[in-house]
């Protein structure tokens, strides 16, 4: 069983490397942004509140994400592991989230930090067209990520080997270097 953390700022490209790795390693791949976005088109409760959060580039409340994530990784037994893509993204959740490994007995995770400047940021969220990718909610997102979320990479400098990534670059090139550090 081999976790993976996939962290860095919005549109680094954090989906779209997930989902390659998750194929290539016969991984589980959940994403947080996914999920909340499934719950808004089915029009559940926690859906309609998420989606008027992610629209304005806000963060879901800690315990509401919390409770999501220890949800599906305790539901996932029987896979050779999974790729977590869009959380942690607070100190909270970072906190949170090494006790739900203790908990599980999880002790093969590896970081990977995918890293890229802010003009190619927004230029790439500009160009995806997702509801909550407009230029207020964009520069909203920028802001949280660089202070609430990009502490968390301190967090776990401070636990764990983090391995930094160029998250700009063709697609299949940065998958293969990924490929090749893990
Ligand atoms: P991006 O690809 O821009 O990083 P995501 O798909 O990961 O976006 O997430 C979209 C939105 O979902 C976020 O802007 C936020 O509102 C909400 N969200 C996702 N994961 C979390 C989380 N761990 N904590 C709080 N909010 C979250």
């Amino acid at each position: 069983m081999q976790g993976i953390i996939i962290f860095g700022p919005p549109g680094v490209g954090k989906g779209t490397q997930a989902q390659l790795i998750s194929e290539r390693l016969k991984i589980y791949h959940f994403s947080t942004g996914e999920i909340l976005r499934d719950a808004a088109l089915k029009g559940t409760e926690l859906g309609i509140k998420a989606k008027a959060l992610m629209d304005e580039g806000r963060l879901v409340p800690d315990e509401i994400m919390i409770g999501i994530v220890k949800d599906a990784l305790s539901n996932n037994g029987n896979s050779n592991g999974f790729i977590l893509d869009g959380f942690p993204r607070t100190i909270e959740q970072a906190k949170a989230l090494t006790l739900i490994f203790d908990e599980f007995g999880f002790k093969d995770i590896k970081i990977l930090y995918l890293t890229a400047d802010d003009d190619e940021l927004t230029r790439r969220l500009m160009n995806r067209g997702r509801s909550d990718d407009n230029i207020q909610s964009i520069l909203t997102r920028l802001h949280i990520y660089k202070n609430t979320t990009a502490p968390v990479i301190d967090y776990y400098k401070r636990i764990k080997n983090v391995i930094y990534i160029n998250g700009v670059g063709e697609i299949e090139e940065i998958n293969k270097k990924i490929i090749e550090i893990l």
